[in-house]
């Protein structure tokens, strides 16, 4: 292990810096919110562009012996100072071998996640080139949270297996996959009817890089104004509102039950 690989890998334990992460406040208080409005109100389509954004800046900072490199980001709530906070993650490999690191980009961002109490986790973003599943062997579109990180994201209590969208898209951002980790975690036991989106988009301006990446990336709710707009909006856009109504719908349906 060179000695840089274990700076980085103290640098990623301890506590994350202001730089490695950032907050929008919500209009409304959500401290006491179901975990389904904290969801539909933060999965927007500008959102998640956002988080596709900061972790593809991120994977830049990835360190892989062999070259394949992964960003992630996450978007969740924090309660104090009641924001919605997106950090980011890479991945640290090491060649094999004797006390060899592997730090998954995902692990990575949910662990910085963790470290600033974030509650209800909205989304985990991941970006990278794909390569087949090393657990279930599947060849995928874009490169799915592998086997280790399923079981991480499925026993960690920031993470709801329906609610939380996964998101992972190629470096381009031409190739999107959306679904659950419920679904995610279907299709690696070979089940024919999991849920996974994809959406296959043309180049927009929207997907090349930015520079700075401190503010959410606006994009206007008026898609005739931009023809690039209207293709986001109607594909990733229209999934992501349809997925939001119906979590709202199911939260004002069980608060009605409980009240
Ligand atoms: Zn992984």
């Amino acid at each position: 292990m060179s000695v840089d690989l274990t700076q980085q890998v103290q640098a990623l334990l301890s506590r994350p810096s202001k730089s490695d992460f950032e907050q929008i406040r919500p209009v409304f208080d959500l401290a006491n919110a179901p975990r389904e409005v904290v969801h539909g109100l933060s999965l927007t389509p500008a959102n998640l562009l956002h988080s596709m954004h900061c972790a593809r800046k991120e994977r830049e900072k990835a360190e892989s012996y062999r070259g394949f490199n992964v960003g992630a980001a996450v978007m969740g709530l924090r309660i104090r100072p009641g924001a919605f906070t997106f950090v980011t993650g890479h991945n640290i490999k090491d060649r094999p071998g004797e006390a060899a690191i592997n730090i998954h980009a995902e692990q990575c961002a949910l662990e910085k996640a963790r470290q600033l109490d974030l509650q209800a986790v909205s989304m985990v973003v991941v970006v990278s080139e794909t390569q087949p599943d090393q657990q279930s062997g599947h060849e995928m579109c874009t490169l799915h949270p592998c086997g280790l990180c399923r079981s991480a994201l499925a026993s960690n209590p920031m993470i709801d297996a329906e609610t939380t969208l996964i998101a992972s898209a190629l470096p381009n951002f031409r190739t999107i996959e959306l679904y659950s980790l419920a679904a995610l975690r279907k299709f690696h036991e070979g089940s024919a009817d999991a849920q996974i989106t994809r959406f296959d988009l043309p180049a927009l301006k929207m997907f090349e890089p930015v520079e700075a990446t401190d503010k959410p990336i606006r994009i206007e709710d008026d898609a005739s104004t931009n023809a690039e707009e209207a293709i986001w909006n109607n594909t990733v856009g229209a999934y992501l509102t349809k997925l939001r109504i119906e979590l709202l719908k199911n939260s004002s349906a069980q608060s009605s039950l409980e009240s």
